[in-house]
């Protein structure tokens, strides 16, 4: 069994990517009998934090959400097959006891099936009901450790349109290489930080290397020449830094080289361009006045790396000099 009882859990339906949420506005912490549960984007309220409390073993258990006065789990609406919440005091098993049944070969993932009348949980696009087994999507709900998934919102599709107007090219990065929603994660932008590629590389290239699967790594930006790569949107977390809380803060810029070790130098031209994206991405985030190790960092400070290689190291001050300058500083 993949959950633990009592411990609090996001409920994401795989069809839709939402999430198993009290309808309506808690704000006051009370949630009331016969209120309805739906499908919405992940919005890291408790109305969709859920427990798994076992019921007598064999996979059976009651999914409850604790507001105000007391426990509330989801249960059955005779009327017209909703999935609703009612008092756990005053609810009837009969109702409210659900067989957790796992879905072969994804992780996490279950049918919900109300025991006593072997209906199932079901996404009727953001509704949810209790109906026949069909064995599709609409009846798989993945349980998550809260903050863990997609965020659920319908822009399944990442926008192209990219976040700074000197952007030559946007080129997503592969969604399995940077965790999407900072804002979700917690993170606020606060700071932008310098890497090299260690290679010689064109925007185009370095697009490449992040929509690649399993690269596991990322970034916002990529600079060469006259040219500037987005590819993770500066709202979401690219991996590039090698320290989640140093990524949950950064916007993140790749520079490219024009010639290899010791040196790893960089062209006139691309620092030029470098300089002209920080002075941008400094204004559009108030950043306000850069200054070199605090608000305008480096990759060697958050892992052991050489990166930004020796010869940008040099130039960090000129670079927070020059961007200062653009921005009025
Ligand atoms: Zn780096």
């Amino acid at each position: 069994m993949a959950y633990e009882f009592n411990h609090y859990y996001e409920i994401q339906n795989v069809a839709t990517g939402k999430y198993v949420n009290v309808l309506g506005n808690h704000e006051d912490g009370t949630v009331k009998n016969g209120e309805t549960v739906n499908l919405f984007n992940r919005t890291n309220n408790p109305d969709q934090r859920w427990a798994l409390e076992n019921f007598g073993g064999n996979g059976n258990v009651r999914i409850v959400l604790q507001r105000g006065e007391g426990w509330y789990a989801l249960n059955y609406n005779t009327r017209n097959t909703n999935c609703i919440v009612w008092h756990l005091n005053t609810a009837d098993d009969t109702d409210t006891v659900i067989t957790t049944v796992e879905v072969e070969n994804r992780p996490n993932t279950y049918y919900l099936m109300l025991r006593d009348r072997s209906i199932y949980l079901t996404a009727v696009g953001t509704a949810l009901k209790w109906s026949a087994y069909t064995g599709e999507e609409e009846q798989m709900f993945t349980i998550l450790k809260p903050g863990t998934g997609s965020d659920g919102s319908d822009s399944g599709e990442v926008s192209n349109v990219p976040d700074s107007k000197l952007v030559t090219k946007f080129i997503p990065a592969y969604e399995g290489n940077y965790t999407k929603d900072r804002k979700a994660q917690g993170g606020t932008i606060s700071e932008i930080t310098i890497h090299h590629c260690a290679s010689i590389l064109t925007i185009d290239a370095l697009g490449a290397l992040w929509q690649r699967e399993g690269r596991k790594g990322s970034s916002h930006y990529g600079v060469s020449e006259t040219s500037i790569g987005q590819y993770v949107h500066e709202n979401d977390v690219a991996w590039t830094n090698g320290n989640w809380e140093a990524n949950c803060r950064a916007v993140t810029i790749e520079t490219s080289n024009s010639a290899g070790a010791p040196d790893w130098p960089v062209s006139d031209t691309t620092f030029n361009t470098l300089v002209t994206l920080v002075a941008d991405i400094a204004r559009r985030n108030s950043l306000g006045k850069l200054v070199k190790g605090e608000n305008l960092t480096w990759h060697s400070m958050y892992a052991a790396t050489a990166c930004p290689g020796p010869y940008l190291s040099n130039k960090l001050q000129e670079l927070v000099d020059k961007a200062n300058a653009i921005n009025g500083f």
